[in-house]
């Protein structure tokens, strides 16, 4: 299980969220608190970041990501240091045994693309032989480009496809979930942002969020003891930004898009 966080609102030093905190996500990397799954997440990192806001419209994010630990990592602590952010996505990484260990960065999330920053905190039983069942739809350009041979990168990629479609961030990880559950479930806890909010379900994981003062952190579990932090139920759907934050189920029953599996939008 990894760990994960995301944060939108007013510029914010990235280490008063990734670092200095007494149980920050570096400190999860090794004694989290409330992971279930695995023991360790040392078997990669990322960290994605997005500019000061620029008046010639949004910027892609910014990325350091590696395949080891975040700890043995100097430049993560030298940029939590300096980079101020008006939002970041970050993530610590155990690999689901089963899949591409800590060798390689490019499984380690957040995945980005265009302005989109994208975490999954979980894990799809039988994998590989459920990524079929998950991967239908998909053309084999889009199987052929994955980040890494993960789950996460396959949910990414369907994701992908569905913000491609026109569909919201809130619609296109409901999908998301559906496609889970119809391919045989698992743990499918999400973070997604374009910078200026941010949509996550909880399904299968921890999951919480906090305000601070202009903004909103949602991650796998408090990084302090404040009485802010709010738990977020398994089964929800969460939508924040700077203005305020909304928790619903995650809508059942969602229909998925991609209704004829030769892969032809139906
Ligand atoms: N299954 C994913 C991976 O192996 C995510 C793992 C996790 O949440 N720990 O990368």
């Amino acid at each position: 299980m990894c760990r994960h966080l995301a944060y939108v609102g007013a510029p914010i030093r990235m280490g008063e969220l990734l670092t200095d905190p007494p149980f920050s996500l570096v400190r999860q990397s090794w004694a989290p608190r409330r992971q279930q799954h695995g023991v360790v997440n040392a078997d990669g990192f990322g960290v994605g970041w997005y500019p000061s806001p620029d008046p010639a419209g949004p910027v892609e994010p910014a990325r350091h990501r590696g395949a080891g630990p975040v700890w043995a990592d100097e430049t993560f602590g030298e940029l939590a240091r300096v980079i101020t952010t008006p939002a970041l996505l970050a993530a610590v990484r155990s690999a689901t045994p089963g899949m591409v260990g800590g060798q390689s960065a490019a499984a380690a999330a957040p995945f980005r693309r265009g302005r989109w920053l994208f975490s999954h905190n979980g894990a799809l039983p039988g994998w590989p032989d459920g990524a079929s069942r998950l991967g239908w739809g998909l053309d084999a350009g889009v199987l052929a480009t994955l980040d890494a041979p993960t789950d996460s990168a396959l949910l990414w990629a369907i994701t992908v496809g569905l913000l491609a479609r026109g569909k919201t961030a809130a619609a296109a990880l409901t999908e998301v979930i559906a496609r889970v559950e119809e391919a045989g479930g698992g743990r499918a806890t999400l973070l997604l942002t374009d910078g200026q909010a941010i949509t996550a379900t909880a399904w299968g994981t921890s999951l919480c969020w906090r305000r601070l003062p202009g903004g909103v952190v949602v991650a796998s579990e408090p990084y302090d003891d404040d009485p802010g932090w709010v738990d977020v139920p398994d089964g929800s759907l969460l939508i924040a930004d700077a203005a305020g934050t909304a928790v619903e189920p995650v809508p059942a029953g969602a229909r998925p898009t991609f209704t004829d599996r030769s892969g032809v939008d139906a």
